[in-house]
């Protein structure tokens, strides 16, 4: 509205301009024929819409989508579609490359590029939503967003609250918080920040080892923020009725997938009273990487240990494996070939 004010125009303007965006997806002005042409040559003039596009789409045998998408200045992120029978779920980034430097990430060996403005966050979701379902049309499935790309949601903190808050707004793309997931490697004092926000999704923690020995050398924040302090900003972190803060576990072979592991996951839970549950990652393998995945029979018997101790616990399917689906792999090969 301030910005048809901005330009002489009535505020209502500004209303179909925000809906045209945001609710009907409508990626360029010249679509947006609600608008009197003037007013979309005074817009075009005066203001641009975030210039993503997409470089390349990879289908996968299963029904996965990858997405490399260009940015305004060329740098390259990715986001996968990935289609269930009562949903769909996007992997969306939220900066180019990433800073924490996890062991068993593609991404990480890109080391950080930049932040993704809020704009940028959010073009992944209309640019995907109008591939699969064409611009203006409602996605029959219900849409599930999970910061999972790349990138560290909290080290990008104020552009991706942002983004959260344009991706729920009713009168915009109306995705509901509890649709969307955020995921950190543990930035503590974020992870407090975060949970007095109005708007807020739900939580996931990338924890992947259950001593501050084996965590540090998979997740080398976890010295400056080590397993101990995170535990302890989840157990003040209030939850909502039936919430529950999700750990995410990548399982690697011989490294942190033992039933000692498993144990010491439930007595972690166990001391600091946490109403979480387990999602069992198997490890994405890639030769730039020196990890196998553990192998299903081990996977499966973490989860019992898990699960006879009253952990609800997952194992995620693998999705997209034959386009390299692993969150970060696609922009990371990408890259490193030019
Ligand atoms: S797993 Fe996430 S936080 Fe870790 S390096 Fe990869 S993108 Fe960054």
């Amino acid at each position: 509205m301030e910005l048809a004010q901005d330009l002489g125009e009535k505020p209502f303007r500004g209303k179909q301009l925000y809906k045209s965006l945001y609710a009907r997806r409508i990626l360029t002005l010249d679509a947006i024929t609600e608008l009197a042409k003037p007013l979309r040559d005074k817009l075009a003039a005066t203001s641009h819409i975030t210039e993503t596009t997409i470089a390349n789409v990879f289908n996968s045998t299963d029904g996965t989508r990858r997405y490399l998408l260009k940015l305004g200045d060329g740098k390259e992120v990715e986001a996968v579609f990935i289609p269930e029978e009562n949903r769909d779920t996007i992997c969306i980034s939220c900066q180019v490359g990433c800073a924490v430097g996890c062991a068993f990430c593609m991404t990480a060996q890109l080391g950080i590029k930049r932040n993704m403005t809020a704009g940028e966050i959010v073009s992944q979701v209309i640019l995907v939503l109008n591939e699969v379902y064409g611009a203006g049309e409602r996605a029959p499935h219900r849409t599930n967003l999970v910061f999972m790309g790349m990138g560290e949601s909290f080290l990008n903190y104020d552009e991706v609250m942002k983004a959260i808050r344009l991706l729920c707004d009713e009168k915009g793309l109306n995705i509901h918080p509890k649709r969307i997931t955020v995921s950190t490697s543990g930035i503590v004092p974020k992870i407090n920040e975060f949970a007095q926000e109005e708007v807020r999704p739900r939580l996931a923690v990338s924890l992947s080892g259950t001593t501050d020995e084996q965590r540090t050398k998979l997740i080398p924040l976890n010295k400056r923020y080590g397993i101990g302090e995170l535990m302890t900003a989840l157990q003040n972190y209030t939850l909502g009725r039936r919430e529950k803060v999700t750990f995410e576990y990548v399982m690697l072979d011989g490294i942190n997938d033992s039933d000692e592991d498993a144990q010491r996951l439930v007595k972690l839970i166990r001391r600091y009273q946490l109403h979480a549950m387990v999602n069992l990652i198997p490890h994405n393998p890639a030769p730039e990487l020196p990890f196998a995945s553990s192998p299903m029979s081990r996977i499966l018997r973490f989860q019992n240990i898990l699960v006879e101790n009253g952990v609800v616990t997952f194992i995620r399917r693998p999705r997209g494996q034959d386009i390299s689906a692993a969150c970060g792999q696609l922009a990371a090969r990408q890259q490193a070939a030019k």
